[in-house]
């Protein structure tokens, strides 16, 4: 029977007694070291990537090819040591480039070609530290050049420096938006503090939301989120549609403080559950309708009284003796965890008002630091599959206090 006074630790117990996946790549080859790879090939250390060949310790991105060392990067080959560079040939460690070719130390260069340690140019050629070179000048100057020498190395990346503190550079990386706010945001309108975000509107603190699918009327989501409606405090999830409070969960609606679900509306407090739509659960428990609307408000008002605000604090938060939580509506806070003060956007007044969530008492680093730590650490052992037994290289270390199934058991078992 559920009791709501008993809420927090049945919860913990479940969620440690349910399988976790130990490693989410699918539709791969050769690429067990890293996590969340999708339809690559020979890849190694990659995290959060799709789409790639031959990638090597390559962070949030897509369609990479013989690359080395490159984080939020797409469609990039024979590249090393690049952050956010797009459509990049053979190129190495550059900064926000587009659509180059053999480019060695650049920053916010586009449509360039063979050209070195520049900053700011537009469809040049054969260009050093922004001066330019004829081709045969270029070559040979490339050839007293010798860019595998270390010392040289740090001589081009000092000038190149300079060179960046001198030419102007936008104030925000956004394209094609209306009234947003944030860095790295695309094709999104009306959404504020948001980071490496496409496809958003009406939403805000949605981060590392890089799929093509998008945010809407949502708060404090991600990393990866994508398809999402009116949800808050998800990390790791797709296609949900007015839910809160969700780490790992896919297809899910009106379902609140779940891991691990998929396919299903409203569940409460659920975990490792596939396929459960059209009733009603609390803590993988089908309850009545009447049931679960009173249980559950009574299950939100134990969980403030305990100062549990997020999923994250619900999992890991030490409880402590006595009424944690203050009733408080002032905008202009404190942050309970770091002690920084923030403030709160009319925006999201309205958002919280409206979907009758408490206003946040953590400032946004916090809360977004609090949803990313939710995953393992990035780093690789090896492990067994607890069903199947069979060699899973993960992020779970060999003396980790859950049970951890591969891909094929974790389907097969989920209930
Ligand atoms: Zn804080
Ligand atoms: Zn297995």
């Amino acid at each position: 029977m559920i009791d709501p006074s008993t809420f927090i630790q049945d919860f913990r117990t479940l969620y440690a007694k349910s399988p976790q996946c130990g490693s989410w790549t699918r539709g791969s080859e050769n690429c067990e070291y890293g996590d969340i790879l999708t339809m690559s090939k020979d890849c190694y250390m990659c995290f959060n990537t799709g789409n790639s060949r031959n990638a090597y310790y390559c962070e949030d991105g897509r369609v990479l090819n013989d690359s080395v060392d490159c984080t939020f990067c797409e469609n990039c080959e024979l590249c090393y040591e690049c952050t956010d560079c797009n459509n990049c040939y053979n190129s190495n460690f550059c900064q926000d480039c587009n659509n180059g070719n053999d480019l060695s130390f650049c920053y916010d260069v586009r449509r360039c070609k063979n050209c070195i340690g520049c900053v700011g140019l537009r469809d040049k050629q054969y260009c050093i530290f922004n001066e330019q070179y004829t081709k045969e000048k270029y070559e040979e100057a490339l050839k007293n050049l010798n860019l595998s020498d270390e010392k040289t190395l740090e001589v081009i990346a000092k000038k190149t420096e300079d060179l960046k503190r001198k030419i102007p550079r936008m104030f925000t990386h956004q394209l094609d938006t209306q009234n947003c706010t944030g860095d790295y945001i695309y094709h999104s309108k009306n959404s504020f503090c948001c980071f490496d975000t496409r496809h958003t509107e009406d939403s805000g603190y949605i981060v590392q939301a890089n799929l093509d699918k998008g945010t809407n009327d949502s708060y404090d989501c991600g990393p990866v989120p994508t398809a999402l409606d009116l949800c808050y405090d998800a990390a790791y999830v797709d296609y949900l549609f007015n839910c809160q409070h969700i780490y790992w969960g896919s297809q899910l609606k009106d379902c609140e403080y779940c891991v691990n679900c998929i396919e299903g509306n409203n569940l409460f407090g659920c975990n490792y559950m596939h396929h459960k739509t059209g009733k009603f659960h609390i803590l993988n428990e089908e309850v009545e309708e009447d049931f679960y609307k009173k249980t559950t408000e009574e299950i939100r008002k134990i969980l403030l009284e305990n100062g549990i605000y997020t999923i994250h604090d619900l999992i890991y938060k030490e409880l402590k003796q006595g009424k944690e939580h203050v009733d408080n509506k002032d905008p202009k806070r404190k942050c309970l965890i770091c002690e920084n003060d923030f403030e709160l956007t009319p925006q999201e007044i309205k958002f919280y008002d409206e979907k009758k969530i408490v206003y946040p008492p953590y400032c946004f680093p916090c809360r977004m630091k609090q949803r990313s730590v939710l995953r393992n650490e990035r780093k690789m052992y090896k492990n067994t599959c607890d069903s199947c037994k069979k060699t899973l290289i993960t992020t779970y270390p060999t003396d980790t206090k859950y049970i951890v199934y591969c891909l094929d058991c974790w389907w097969k078992h989920i209930g």
